[in-house]
């Protein structure tokens, strides 16, 4: 379950409030737009009211999204919602159990007062832990394991100092007893406010447009100059796409990213090499040894099960019709997931199109695979009572589950 952030406007200052997922704060005072980016996990801090205390704030490691397992015969996924303490100290609370949900949270900034210690923890380390506690380990080997990360956050307690103990600052009941060694706790925090997020003004880099997206987006268009952009390093970079053309002006197109994949470890330089290493039941055409491999998986959000259906089925299909770089009036998807993390999912793609399953899982931890290039494909979809039809591959997906995994 996500939780809600408060937030100013950073033109107007205009109190707004922004779901976790939401990329785009969009002021309903002064109507403006702005990109929320960072190169690192946002931060959050839980509220506090107390005052005249120095605050001690302590760092729990949060991840929700889908954890993949290949096994020697099938990809297995789990979704994970979890949040653990980041600093190696006993006797603190080792999650924020509920407190997430239940309070409205603040960006950690520049004006956050208070003392920040440093997070010690990495997300695969906390979700291997995780893993051997759940109850559904099994002893079965895993031979690779992706995280696709829906929020990667780091969520700060408030604690304060009173007689040698440390109180939580929002229940204001004892945490903790201070640890002997004053030092030690000093030497784990951070010196300055360790963070800041930036707002990007949405405004197209090529023409000064505004550009178009929705709260969940994370490629921003330009109908302007005919462009797409997301955030990489504080700022907008083009994104390569192509339309799929289709005349009828009722249909939807969803994004997908199609990745130019260089492999090591196995044979694998064509679209032929694919098919024959993942043993499809298909005789290979000629034309396929000169087709470069390419790698597909949806840009938006969904259930892994489809998410992971609807990435073999198309990277099988291997898609090539007619394609336009020009967005036209017809109804577009938002692209929500970004393409870092549909890159986290190709070997997967590649277990999960596998026949023979134990032949090939097995070898996953020699196999390095490598993006060298990603387009932003556009797929025409048409609609019917439940489900989105793609005319070209068959690929048919349900209507509530897109909509579902705007939520995820
Ligand atoms: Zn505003
Ligand atoms: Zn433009």
């Amino acid at each position: 379950m996500g939780f809600l952030v408060k937030q100013e406007c950073p033109q107007c200052g205009g109190p707004v409030e922004l779901d976790e997922t939401d990329h785009i704060l969009q002021c309903p005072y002064c109507d403006v737009k702005s990109f929320l980016f960072s190169d690192e996990p946002f931060r959050f801090v839980l509220p506090h009211k107390t005052q005249n205390k120095e605050i001690l704030y302590v760092p729990y490691l949060r991840f929700r999204g889908v954890v993949y397992a290949c096994r020697a015969r099938e990809v297995a996924y789990r979704i994970v919602d979890i949040t653990r303490l980041a600093v190696p100290l006993k006797r603190f609370p080792i999650s924020l159990g509920l407190r997430p949900q239940a309070m409205k949270m603040s960006f950690v900034n520049q004006k956050t007062e208070g003392s920040f210690l440093k997070c010690f923890l990495k997300t695969p380390e906390m979700l291997d832990q995780a893993e051997k506690q759940s109850s559904a380990a099994t002893s079965d080997k895993i031979f690779h394991r992706a995280y696709v990360g829906e929020a990667i956050n780091l969520i700060y307690l408030p604690l304060y100092l009173k007689k040698g103990a440390l109180f939580d600052a929002i229940t204001h009941h004892p945490v903790a007893r201070l640890p002997r060694d004053r030092k030690k706790l000093s030497s784990i925090t951070e010196n300055i406010p360790p963070w800041n997020i930036t707002f990007l003004a949405t405004l197209c880099p090529r023409c000064g447009w505004n550009l178009e997206g929705q709260r969940d987006s994370v490629v921003l268009t330009c109908p302007n100059c005919q462009t797409a952009w997301e955030a990489r390093r504080g700022r907008f970079v083009s994104v390569d796409f192509l339309m799929l053309s289709d005349q009828d002006p009722g249909v939807t197109y969803l994004p997908f990213w199609k990745m130019s994949v260089r492999t090591e470890g196995i044979p694998m330089n064509s679209f032929a090499d694919f098919m024959q290493i993942t043993n499809q039941p298909k005789i290979i055409k000629k034309a396929w040894h000169h087709q470069g491999m390419m790698f597909w998986s949806p840009a938006f959000k969904i259930r892994p099960k489809l998410f992971l259906a609807i990435s073999r089925r198309l990277t099988l299909a291997q898609e090539n019709s007619d394609c336009r770089k020009e967005f036209t009036d017809q109804t577009r998807h938002p692209v929500t997931l970004p393409l870092a993390e549909a890159i986290q999912g190709i070997k997967m793609t590649l277990a999960h199109s596998t026949v023979s399953k134990k032949e090939i899982l097995p070898r996953l931890p020699v196999i390095n695979m490598a993006v060298k290039g990603a387009t932003l494909m556009y797929l025409p979809f048409h609609q019917t009572a439940h489900e989105m039809i793609q005319p070209h591959t068959g690929l048919a997906i349900n209507k509530k589950s897109l909509e579902f995994g705007r939520y995820l």
